[in-house]
Protein backbone atom coordinates (compact mmCIF):
# COMPACT_ATOMS: atom_id res chain seq x y z
CA UNK A 1 0.00 0.00 0.00
CA UNK A 2 1.26 3.30 -0.90
CA UNK A 3 -0.93 5.74 0.57
CA UNK A 4 0.36 7.63 3.25
CA UNK A 5 -2.18 6.41 6.06
CA UNK A 6 -3.49 8.67 9.18
CA UNK A 7 -2.77 6.09 11.88
CA UNK A 8 -1.08 1.98 11.60
CA UNK A 9 -3.02 0.97 14.21
CA UNK A 10 -0.59 -2.57 15.38
CA UNK A 11 -2.82 -5.39 16.96
CA UNK A 12 -6.90 -5.76 16.35
CA UNK A 13 -7.76 -6.89 19.53
CA UNK A 14 -10.76 -4.74 21.66
CA UNK A 15 -8.12 -1.80 22.50
CA UNK A 16 -7.05 -1.83 18.22
CA UNK A 17 -10.50 -2.10 17.01
CA UNK A 18 -11.99 0.37 19.41
CA UNK A 19 -9.61 2.86 18.54
CA UNK A 20 -10.31 2.22 14.91
CA UNK A 21 -13.84 2.81 15.20
CA UNK A 22 -13.21 5.85 16.81
CA UNK A 23 -10.87 6.91 13.92
CA UNK A 24 -13.11 5.28 11.56
CA UNK A 25 -15.90 8.06 12.74
CA UNK A 26 -13.59 10.45 12.37
CA UNK A 27 -13.40 10.17 9.01
CA UNK A 28 -9.35 9.16 9.28
CA UNK A 29 -7.26 6.69 7.05
CA UNK A 30 -6.67 3.27 9.07
CA UNK A 31 -4.77 0.72 8.56
CA UNK A 32 -5.32 -2.27 11.40
CA UNK A 33 -2.93 -4.85 11.41
CA UNK A 34 -3.44 -7.98 13.16
CA UNK A 35 -1.72 -11.31 13.57
CA UNK A 36 -4.68 -12.63 15.36
CA UNK A 37 -4.17 -14.14 18.58
CA UNK A 38 -5.81 -12.27 21.29
CA UNK A 39 -4.99 -13.28 24.86
CA UNK A 40 -8.46 -14.36 25.63
CA UNK A 41 -8.18 -16.85 22.56
CA UNK A 42 -8.21 -19.96 24.32
CA UNK A 43 -11.71 -19.22 26.65
CA UNK A 44 -15.14 -20.17 25.46
CA UNK A 45 -16.87 -17.35 27.02
CA UNK A 46 -15.84 -13.57 27.87
CA UNK A 47 -17.70 -11.96 30.67
CA UNK A 48 -17.86 -8.47 32.48
CA UNK A 49 -18.37 -6.61 29.18
CA UNK A 50 -21.50 -5.03 29.70
CA UNK A 51 -24.27 -6.12 26.85
CA UNK A 52 -22.24 -8.80 25.59
CA UNK A 53 -21.77 -10.98 29.14
CA UNK A 54 -20.14 -14.37 28.10
CA UNK A 55 -19.75 -13.75 24.39
CA UNK A 56 -17.35 -16.23 22.85
CA UNK A 57 -14.28 -13.97 22.05
CA UNK A 58 -14.62 -14.93 18.31
CA UNK A 59 -17.72 -13.75 18.35
CA UNK A 60 -16.95 -10.33 19.74
CA UNK A 61 -14.32 -9.83 17.25
CA UNK A 62 -16.69 -10.82 14.44
CA UNK A 63 -19.36 -8.40 15.87
CA UNK A 64 -16.50 -5.76 15.93
CA UNK A 65 -15.40 -6.20 12.78
CA UNK A 66 -18.43 -6.35 11.13
CA UNK A 67 -19.74 -2.43 12.48
CA UNK A 68 -15.89 -1.05 11.42
CA UNK A 69 -16.46 -2.51 8.37
CA UNK A 70 -19.48 0.50 7.86
CA UNK A 71 -16.38 2.75 8.26
CA UNK A 72 -15.02 2.77 4.23
CA UNK A 73 -11.96 4.14 5.27
CA UNK A 74 -10.64 1.73 7.46
CA UNK A 75 -8.70 -1.19 6.51
CA UNK A 76 -7.70 -4.73 8.29
CA UNK A 77 -4.67 -6.81 6.70
CA UNK A 78 -3.98 -10.08 8.66
CA UNK A 79 -0.52 -9.97 8.96
CA UNK A 80 2.52 -9.48 11.85
CA UNK A 81 4.20 -6.31 11.95
CA UNK A 82 8.03 -7.03 12.33
CA UNK A 83 10.05 -3.71 12.28
CA UNK A 84 8.81 -0.10 12.01
CA UNK A 85 11.24 2.65 11.53
CA UNK A 86 10.37 6.58 10.69
CA UNK A 87 8.89 9.39 13.16
CA UNK A 88 6.00 11.18 13.76
CA UNK A 89 4.41 12.47 10.22
CA UNK A 90 5.89 9.24 8.42
CA UNK A 91 6.62 5.62 10.42
CA UNK A 92 7.08 2.74 7.85
CA UNK A 93 6.02 -0.68 9.39
CA UNK A 94 6.83 -3.54 7.29
CA UNK A 95 5.35 -7.00 7.74
CA UNK A 96 6.06 -10.18 8.34
CA UNK A 97 4.83 -10.80 4.96
CA UNK A 98 7.20 -8.68 3.05
CA UNK A 99 4.17 -5.88 2.65
CA UNK A 100 5.02 -1.87 3.67
CA UNK A 101 2.57 0.73 4.89
CA UNK A 102 3.21 4.21 6.23
CA UNK A 103 1.23 6.20 8.41
CA UNK A 104 1.40 9.71 10.34
CA UNK A 105 0.94 8.28 13.69
CA UNK A 106 0.99 4.56 15.44
CA UNK A 107 -0.81 2.95 18.06
CA UNK A 108 0.71 -0.22 19.48
CA UNK A 109 -2.47 -1.89 21.00
CA UNK A 110 -0.03 -5.47 21.06
CA UNK A 111 -1.58 -6.94 24.26
CA UNK A 112 0.20 -9.12 26.65
CA UNK A 113 1.54 -12.83 26.15
CA UNK A 114 0.86 -15.25 28.50
CA UNK A 115 3.92 -17.81 29.11
CA UNK A 116 2.51 -21.20 29.46
CA UNK A 117 3.25 -22.90 33.12
CA UNK A 118 5.57 -25.94 32.82
CA UNK A 119 2.36 -27.46 34.03
CA UNK A 120 1.53 -31.34 32.76
CA UNK A 121 -2.11 -31.35 31.39
CA UNK A 122 -2.44 -27.10 32.19
CA UNK A 123 -2.35 -26.82 28.50
CA UNK A 124 -5.85 -28.84 27.99
CA UNK A 125 -7.63 -27.46 30.81
CA UNK A 126 -6.67 -24.11 30.08
CA UNK A 127 -9.55 -21.68 29.41
CA UNK A 128 -12.15 -24.07 30.04
CA UNK A 129 -11.81 -25.10 33.93
CA UNK A 130 -8.41 -23.12 34.72
CA UNK A 131 -7.89 -19.69 34.30
CA UNK A 132 -5.95 -16.55 35.31
CA UNK A 133 -8.50 -13.90 36.81
CA UNK A 134 -11.14 -13.89 39.06
CA UNK A 135 -12.81 -11.38 37.85
CA UNK A 136 -13.21 -13.01 34.60
CA UNK A 137 -14.12 -16.64 35.74
CA UNK A 138 -14.62 -16.28 39.58
CA UNK A 139 -18.30 -16.10 39.50
CA UNK A 140 -18.96 -19.82 37.11
CA UNK A 141 -16.53 -21.44 39.63
CA UNK A 142 -18.10 -19.92 43.03
CA UNK A 143 -18.23 -21.81 46.24
CA UNK A 144 -16.11 -24.94 44.61
CA UNK A 145 -13.21 -26.29 45.37
CA UNK A 146 -9.98 -24.97 43.74
CA UNK A 147 -6.65 -25.30 43.33
CA UNK A 148 -4.56 -21.94 42.64
CA UNK A 149 -1.54 -22.41 41.13
CA UNK A 150 1.04 -19.48 42.65
CA UNK A 151 3.75 -18.82 45.07
CA UNK A 152 4.91 -16.16 47.17
CA UNK A 153 3.32 -12.58 46.94
CA UNK A 154 1.39 -14.10 43.44
CA UNK A 155 0.33 -16.82 45.94
CA UNK A 156 -1.02 -14.51 48.60
CA UNK A 157 -2.57 -12.06 46.46
CA UNK A 158 -4.78 -14.30 44.51
CA UNK A 159 -5.87 -16.10 47.91
CA UNK A 160 -7.48 -12.59 48.92
CA UNK A 161 -8.88 -11.92 45.44
CA UNK A 162 -10.08 -15.31 45.18
CA UNK A 163 -11.79 -15.53 48.74
CA UNK A 164 -14.69 -13.68 47.54
CA UNK A 165 -15.85 -16.18 44.85
CA UNK A 166 -15.14 -19.37 47.17
CA UNK A 167 -13.60 -20.60 50.48
CA UNK A 168 -12.52 -24.03 49.62
CA UNK A 169 -9.23 -23.41 47.56
CA UNK A 170 -5.61 -24.94 48.47
CA UNK A 171 -2.67 -23.13 47.07
CA UNK A 172 0.15 -25.10 45.13
CA UNK A 173 3.36 -23.77 44.97
CA UNK A 174 4.65 -26.71 42.56
CA UNK A 175 8.20 -26.35 44.25
CA UNK A 176 9.66 -24.98 47.34
CA UNK A 177 7.21 -22.23 48.59
CA UNK A 178 8.44 -18.47 48.76
CA UNK A 179 6.50 -17.29 51.36
CA UNK A 180 8.11 -15.41 54.30
CA UNK A 181 6.94 -15.69 58.06
CA UNK A 182 4.54 -13.35 57.91
CA UNK A 183 2.80 -14.76 54.69
CA UNK A 184 2.67 -17.91 56.11
CA UNK A 185 1.20 -16.55 59.27
CA UNK A 186 -1.47 -14.80 57.57
CA UNK A 187 -2.03 -17.69 55.27
CA UNK A 188 -2.03 -20.34 58.42
CA UNK A 189 -4.70 -17.53 60.29
CA UNK A 190 -7.07 -17.82 57.51
CA UNK A 191 -7.03 -21.86 57.39
CA UNK A 192 -5.67 -21.82 53.30
CA UNK A 193 -4.14 -25.59 52.83
CA UNK A 194 -0.39 -24.94 50.98
CA UNK A 195 0.98 -27.94 49.71
CA UNK A 196 5.09 -27.31 47.98
CA UNK A 197 5.35 -30.66 46.57
CA UNK A 198 5.74 -30.10 42.63
CA UNK A 199 2.82 -30.82 40.58
CA UNK A 200 2.84 -34.08 38.70
CA UNK A 201 -0.10 -33.51 36.36
CA UNK A 202 -3.43 -31.86 36.12
CA UNK A 203 -5.79 -34.72 35.15
CA UNK A 204 -9.03 -33.53 33.53
CA UNK A 205 -11.90 -34.73 31.04
CA UNK A 206 -13.17 -32.59 28.55
CA UNK A 207 -11.13 -30.17 29.41
CA UNK A 208 -12.59 -30.00 32.94
CA UNK A 209 -10.09 -30.45 35.56
CA UNK A 210 -10.75 -33.46 38.15
CA UNK A 211 -8.05 -33.41 39.94
CA UNK A 212 -3.96 -32.05 41.04
CA UNK A 213 -1.64 -34.80 41.52
CA UNK A 214 1.43 -33.92 43.36
CA UNK A 215 4.98 -35.51 43.00
CA UNK A 216 4.47 -36.22 47.00
CA UNK A 217 2.19 -39.15 46.29
CA UNK A 218 -1.04 -36.88 47.47
CA UNK A 219 -3.76 -35.78 45.09
CA UNK A 220 -6.11 -33.14 45.38
CA UNK A 221 -9.83 -33.15 44.14
CA UNK A 222 -11.30 -29.67 42.39
CA UNK A 223 -13.39 -28.50 39.72
CA UNK A 224 -11.20 -25.34 38.35
CA UNK A 225 -7.95 -23.54 38.76
CA UNK A 226 -6.77 -20.42 38.57
CA UNK A 227 -3.12 -19.56 38.00
CA UNK A 228 -0.43 -16.91 38.18
CA UNK A 229 0.49 -16.57 34.46
CA UNK A 230 4.59 -14.90 33.62
CA UNK A 231 2.95 -12.18 31.09
CA UNK A 232 5.10 -10.58 28.98
CA UNK A 233 4.88 -8.17 26.40
CA UNK A 234 2.51 -8.74 23.60
CA UNK A 235 5.23 -6.93 21.02
CA UNK A 236 8.51 -5.67 21.15
CA UNK A 237 8.11 -2.80 18.66
CA UNK A 238 7.43 -0.33 21.17
CA UNK A 239 10.77 -0.92 22.87
CA UNK A 240 12.50 -0.95 19.57
CA UNK A 241 11.20 2.15 18.68
CA UNK A 242 12.01 3.69 22.12
CA UNK A 243 9.28 3.50 23.79
CA UNK A 244 9.97 3.44 27.92
CA UNK A 245 8.59 0.34 29.32
CA UNK A 246 7.93 -0.58 33.18
CA UNK A 247 9.90 -3.73 34.31
CA UNK A 248 6.51 -5.73 33.83
CA UNK A 249 6.30 -4.79 30.01
CA UNK A 250 4.13 -2.32 30.43
CA UNK A 251 4.31 0.38 27.94
CA UNK A 252 4.29 3.66 29.89
CA UNK A 253 1.64 6.18 28.52
CA UNK A 254 -0.17 9.28 29.66
CA UNK A 255 -3.66 9.39 30.29
CA UNK A 256 -4.63 9.25 26.20
CA UNK A 257 -2.69 6.45 25.65
CA UNK A 258 0.87 9.19 24.32
CA UNK A 259 3.98 7.13 24.63
CA UNK A 260 7.08 9.29 24.90
CA UNK A 261 7.68 8.95 21.55
CA UNK A 262 6.29 11.77 19.78
CA UNK A 263 3.29 10.49 17.14
CA UNK A 264 3.16 6.72 19.40
CA UNK A 265 0.38 5.90 21.31
CA UNK A 266 -0.26 2.51 23.06
CA UNK A 267 -3.54 1.67 24.61
CA UNK A 268 -5.14 -1.80 25.92
CA UNK A 269 -3.88 -4.48 28.07
CA UNK A 270 0.06 -3.29 26.34
CA UNK A 271 -0.50 -0.28 28.34
CA UNK A 272 -1.85 -0.82 31.51
CA UNK A 273 -2.69 -3.72 34.27
CA UNK A 274 -6.04 -3.60 34.24
CA UNK A 275 -6.65 -6.76 32.14
CA UNK A 276 -10.22 -6.66 31.14
CA UNK A 277 -11.60 -6.13 27.47
CA UNK A 278 -13.84 -3.57 28.69
CA UNK A 279 -11.01 -1.50 30.19
CA UNK A 280 -8.89 -2.43 26.97
CA UNK A 281 -11.65 -1.03 24.74
CA UNK A 282 -11.94 1.99 26.75
CA UNK A 283 -8.26 2.28 26.52
CA UNK A 284 -8.44 2.00 22.74
CA UNK A 285 -11.02 4.27 21.67
CA UNK A 286 -9.85 7.12 24.02
CA UNK A 287 -6.05 7.00 22.51
CA UNK A 288 -7.78 7.10 18.93
CA UNK A 289 -9.62 10.33 19.96
CA UNK A 290 -6.48 11.52 21.07
CA UNK A 291 -4.38 10.80 18.00
CA UNK A 292 -7.55 12.31 15.87
CA UNK A 293 -6.88 15.40 18.07
CA UNK A 294 -3.35 15.46 17.26
CA UNK A 295 -3.73 15.22 13.66
CA UNK A 296 -6.63 17.97 13.53
CA UNK A 297 -4.52 20.22 15.24
CA UNK A 298 -1.28 19.36 13.25
CA UNK A 299 -3.94 20.66 10.18
CA UNK A 300 -5.51 22.99 11.80
CA UNK A 301 -1.75 24.99 12.59
CA UNK A 302 -0.62 24.19 9.12
CA UNK A 303 -3.36 26.28 8.11
CA UNK A 304 -2.79 28.96 9.91
C1 LIG B 1 -7.68 -17.03 29.74
C2 LIG B 1 -8.11 -15.60 29.72
C3 LIG B 1 -9.44 -15.31 29.92
C4 LIG B 1 -9.86 -13.98 29.91
N1 LIG B 1 -11.18 -13.73 30.12
C5 LIG B 1 -11.61 -12.47 30.14
C6 LIG B 1 -12.98 -12.18 30.41
O1 LIG B 1 -13.80 -13.08 30.63
N2 LIG B 1 -13.37 -10.87 30.44
C7 LIG B 1 -12.47 -9.85 30.24
O2 LIG B 1 -12.89 -8.69 30.29
N3 LIG B 1 -11.17 -10.09 29.98
C8 LIG B 1 -10.71 -11.36 29.93
N4 LIG B 1 -9.38 -11.63 29.68
C9 LIG B 1 -8.47 -10.48 29.43
C10 LIG B 1 -8.63 -10.02 27.96
O3 LIG B 1 -8.32 -11.09 27.12
C11 LIG B 1 -7.71 -8.84 27.68
O4 LIG B 1 -7.87 -7.84 28.65
C12 LIG B 1 -8.00 -8.24 26.29
O5 LIG B 1 -7.91 -9.24 25.30
C13 LIG B 1 -7.05 -7.09 25.98
O6 LIG B 1 -7.33 -6.57 24.71
P1 LIG B 1 -6.15 -5.94 23.83
O7 LIG B 1 -6.80 -5.44 22.60
O8 LIG B 1 -5.36 -5.00 24.64
O9 LIG B 1 -5.17 -7.17 23.51
P2 LIG B 1 -5.46 -8.55 22.77
O10 LIG B 1 -6.90 -8.91 22.83
O11 LIG B 1 -4.49 -9.52 23.34
O12 LIG B 1 -5.12 -8.24 21.26
C14 LIG B 1 -3.81 -7.91 20.84
C15 LIG B 1 -3.70 -8.29 19.37
O13 LIG B 1 -2.46 -7.75 18.86
C16 LIG B 1 -1.90 -8.73 18.03
N5 LIG B 1 -0.47 -8.45 17.84
C17 LIG B 1 0.52 -8.43 18.78
N6 LIG B 1 1.70 -8.12 18.22
C18 LIG B 1 1.45 -7.93 16.90
C19 LIG B 1 2.26 -7.58 15.79
N7 LIG B 1 3.58 -7.37 15.92
N8 LIG B 1 1.68 -7.48 14.56
C20 LIG B 1 0.36 -7.70 14.40
N9 LIG B 1 -0.48 -8.02 15.43
C21 LIG B 1 0.07 -8.13 16.66
C22 LIG B 1 -2.19 -10.05 18.74
O14 LIG B 1 -2.04 -11.15 17.89
C23 LIG B 1 -3.64 -9.80 19.15
O15 LIG B 1 -4.55 -10.17 18.14
C24 LIG B 1 -8.92 -12.93 29.70
C25 LIG B 1 -7.58 -13.23 29.50
C26 LIG B 1 -7.17 -14.55 29.52
C27 LIG B 1 -5.70 -14.85 29.33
Amino acid sequence: MNQLMDVGIIGGGPAGMSAALALGRARKNVVVIDEGRPRNRVTRESHGFLTRDGITPSEFRRMAREQIRAYSSVYFVEDTAVTITGHDGNFLITTAQGTTYQSKKLLFAVGMTDLPLPVNGLADVYGKSAFVCPYCDGWELRDQPLVLIANGEKALHLAKVLSGWTKQYTICTNGPDEFTEEQRLELLQHRIPVCDSPIERIVSVDGMVQRVDLADGNSISCTGIFFAPKLVAGSDLPQALGCQITETGTVIVDNFGKTNVPGVYSAGDAATTQYQVITAAALGSAAGMSINNELLLEAWNRQS
